[in-house]
């Protein structure tokens, strides 16, 4: 039932500045048809694992099985037969630019030696499958970050492997095209039952499509388990900081409700202060010349010479158009303004 199996695995790379040991006796089982995920922040040693996964690197210890094989000391022909069926995408999707889109999904079946009119018709096969009808023609360059990240998974899937490896597959990508990727290595993975292990700092991933997560810290896999459980109830203080990043987020979205709630009267506006200007001006000109009553909400700000950097929520109450005039006056100010309510 494990596609993937690691025993104490570690490897250590010796450098100018001494030994550096970027993994650390890992044990970890990945089954057949999962969604794993592995995190850490930068330096953790996510990426030589993966490598370790994909046969880019030998450990320096331990033994790794990838569907039931010993990959750790096998000859170079039997890891070039496993390593057919493990592939992987990158985080900067390393498409050959000057091949069209279906060209790079083509690759890898020019190099296993699929005859032509059979590489055309998986070609269109998987570029149906990722969503890329129309733009077979089309070169790199002429494509969204998110379209090329389809082009990486389907050149990735040319070869029906049983292990996708996604490198930070998302982090290039902004917010909205990272969630459209998410949803397509879903949809991928239980139409074809392949197991995806994918790498990533960000928690939004893993607890968007992984079943397990295994959290990673200066080489040592500390905490691991259904994601669930994991983030329900984590135990290290490096997973609680994963956890307390994206509650942050979430918590920012609820004071700004319950700030609604509180403060139902006027309107609330939040202004950022990015260092040009403060605040003083502003808020003397808004009870001063539109006559308005002003209270600050919420106010988080530090002053240096020029300006202010930080944030302030106000509840401006009052006529109503002067304080649609108020808040075109603080459009133009070098603040960043946010209208988050009411009437
Ligand atoms: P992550 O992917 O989590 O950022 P890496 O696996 O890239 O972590 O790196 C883990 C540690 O191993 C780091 O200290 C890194 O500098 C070191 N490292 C990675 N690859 C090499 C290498 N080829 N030679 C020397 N040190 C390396």
């Amino acid at each position: 039932i494990y596609m993937i199996s690691l025993k104490a695995v570690s490897k250590k790379f010796n450098t100018k500045q001494g030994q550096i040991v970027a993994v650390d006796g890992v044990n970890l089982d990945i089954k057949k048809g999962e969604i794993f995920g592995i995190i850490g922040y930068s330096g953790a040693g996510k990426s030589t694992l993966i490598r370790l996964l994909n046969g880019l690197e030998k450990p320096t210890g331990g033994k790794i099985i990838v569907n039931g094989q010993e990959i750790t000391s096998i000859s170079e022909a039997k890891l070039r037969q496993v390593r057919q069926k493990v592939s992987m995408i990158f985080q900067h999707f390393n498409l050959l630019w000057s091949r069209t889109v279906a060209e790079n999904i083509a690759f890898p079946l020019e190099i296993a030696g699929v005859p032509k009119d059979k590489r055309a018709d998986r070609v269109n096969e998987l570029i149906e499958l990722v969503g890329l009808e129309g733009r077979g023609d089309y070169y790199p360059s002429q494509l969204s970050g998110g379209q090329k990240q389809r082009v990486g998974i389907a050149r990735a899937l040319a070869n029906r492997p049983e292990v996708l490896l996604c490198d930070e597959a998302t982090s290039a990508l902004d917010p909205e095209t990272t969630d459209s990727i998410l949803d397509l290595l879903i949809s991928i993975n239980e139409k074809l039952g392949l197991t995806i292990v994918l790498i990533t700092h960000e928690m939004q991933v893993i607890q968007k499509i992984c079943n397990r997560v295994a959290v990673m810290e200066a080489g040592h896999v500390v905490e691991e388990g259904d994601v669930l459980e994991v983030f329900q109830n984590p135990k290290q203080p490096i997973t609680k900081r994963f956890v307390s990043q994206v509650s942050e987020k979430g918590q920012a979205e609820q004071t700004i409700q319950r700030l609604v709630e509180l403060y139902p009267n006027g309107k609330l506006i939040k202004l950022v202060f990015v260092g040009e200007q403060t605040e003083q001006p502003i808020l003397s000109k808004l009870i001063k010349q539109f006559d308005l009553e002003v209270n600050i909400v919420q106010g988080n700000i530090s002053h240096t010479k020029s300006g202010a950097f930080g944030t302030l929520i106000l509840q401006l109450e009052g006529n109503s158009s002067a304080i649609e005039d108020a808040i075109h006056f603080i459009h133009e100010q070098k603040v960043l303004t946010e209208v988050i309510s009411n009437d």
